[in-house]
């Protein structure tokens, strides 16, 4: 079946919102972007976008589809059956695209069980995002994510895990340059690998064509994840002018993740029900990716959106507000957007999604107004009109909720 979608602006993911411009999508792929004009006569089914504007689905870079918003992130691997877990997490990834989020990328699961959510929601099986997943995040003994990452010392160690990692079936790879906030027991601001060990992990990563990404928070770990090569640096908090001239003049991403802290540092009553080892170092990251976004985005730095969906109350469908925490921060609408949309197509390396162009996947969303003007309109999902998966309309297709 034809489908025209015609009336409204469109932004393509890259350029600034143009009107005029109709794009019609059959079999599940945008088959032709072009002039209103040459569709006058047209007989399939028409979406008419007028006041609103049609734009690529956005794309999270960083979710963690084991993890459900839990306070406690231990809690939910205690006494839960795997079978459930694999349930659980279909149910946000659907969550998610109903949330005009139409791939994402998992960045560090639990005993795999995340491949198969990964698996049914890209064969089609069931509706849902594009899927990229890490399998285990890899860290040093006692180091961020070792419950249930892949822990490994020395240089040979961490080319092992990233082999097993592939072995697996794992997309991409993800490695723990710093420690972190949901990890009992480390700071955030301390170098975790060594430059040699994370080295020696993306080095073979890239080997087998896998991009890396990297948990770094500290100044030291973003310094030693991006020297190593590493694809993109995930948080990036402790931000400083020489690791955004080394991030810069090697094209290394910045993942700010703003959501993942956002309503934690906002919201004393929800502090209050959060672990204590997890409270204590609150204030010690407060503001922290937000400042280190403003200081990447001025020099120029590239961009992708990611939210680290499922840390603490980080929920699986409110994934589009990222790009207003980014516009809070000192970007720009249409570059959040374009964070949002082509930076991060590029970034997980998703050839046909991210941008309207002839032969890509029809991911669409359709906002209210213009979002290049009023971010809220992509970033609420009360803007949001239709979702678009591979050319089905989300919302009127039932979804597990
Ligand atoms: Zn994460």
């Amino acid at each position: 079946m034809q489908t025209l979608f015609i009336g409204g602006r469109l932004f393509d993911g890259m350029n600034a919102p143009t009107d005029g411009v109709a794009v019609l999508v059959e079999d599940g792929v945008i088959a032709r972007v072009a002039p209103d004009a040459e569709f006058e006569g047209f007989g399939g089914r028409i979406i008419d976008t007028s006041g609103g504007t049609l734009m690529p689905g956005l794309i999270d870079c960083h979710v963690h589809l084991c993890l459900g918003g839990e306070s406690d992130p231990r809690a939910m691997r205690e006494g839960m059956d795997p079978g459930y877990l694999v349930l659980a997490g279909l149910q946000r990834a659907q969550a998610t695209l109903a949330g005009g989020i139409t791939a994402i990328r998992d960045c560090g699961g639990m005993d795999y069980l995340e491949f198969a959510i990964r698996d049914v929601c890209n064969s089609g099986a069931q509706l849902g995002p594009t899927i990229r997943a890490a399998g285990k995040m890899i860290c040093m003994t006692g180091g961020h994510g070792n419950a249930i990452g892949r822990v490994a010392d020395g240089a040979d160690e961490v080319v092992k895990a990233v082999r097993e990692q592939i072995h697996a079936g794992s997309d991409f790879v993800k490695l723990m340059a710093t420690g972190g906030v949901l990890t009992p027991g480390v700071n955030p601001e301390d170098a975790h690998f060594t430059l040699e060990e994370i080295s020696a992990g993306i080095h073979e990563a890239h080997r087998f064509h896998k991009r890396t990404a990297s948990h770094a928070q500290g100044t030291e770990g973003i310094l030693n994840a991006t020297r190593g090569g590493v694809d993109s640096i995930e948080h990036g908090m402790f931000m400083t002018d020489e690791c955004v001239e080394e991030m810069v003049a090697r094209g290394t991403y910045l993942v700010p993740t703003l959501a993942a802290g956002h309503r934690i540092q906002n919201d004393e009553a929800l502090q209050a029900i959060l672990p204590a080892f997890v409270r204590a170092k609150i204030d010690r990251i407060s503001g922290k990716s937000a400042a280190s976004l403003k200081l990447f985005y001025d020099a120029g730095g590239k961009v992708a959106m990611g939210t680290d969906a499922g840390v603490p109350f980080c929920m699986h469908g409110d994934n589009a507000r990222e790009l207003e925490f980014m516009v809070e921060a000192g970007v720009s609408p249409l570059d959040a957007l374009i964070a949002g949309t082509s930076n991060a197509a590029d970034l997980l390396a998703l050839e046909n999604e991210g941008s309207l162009a002839e032969g890509n996947a029809a991911d669409l969303l359709v906002v209210d107004g213009d979002p290049s003007d009023d971010i809220l309109m992509a970033a609420r999902t009360e803007n949001h009109r239709m979702v678009v998966k591979r050319g089905l309309i989300v919302n009127e297709v039932s979804l597990i909720r």
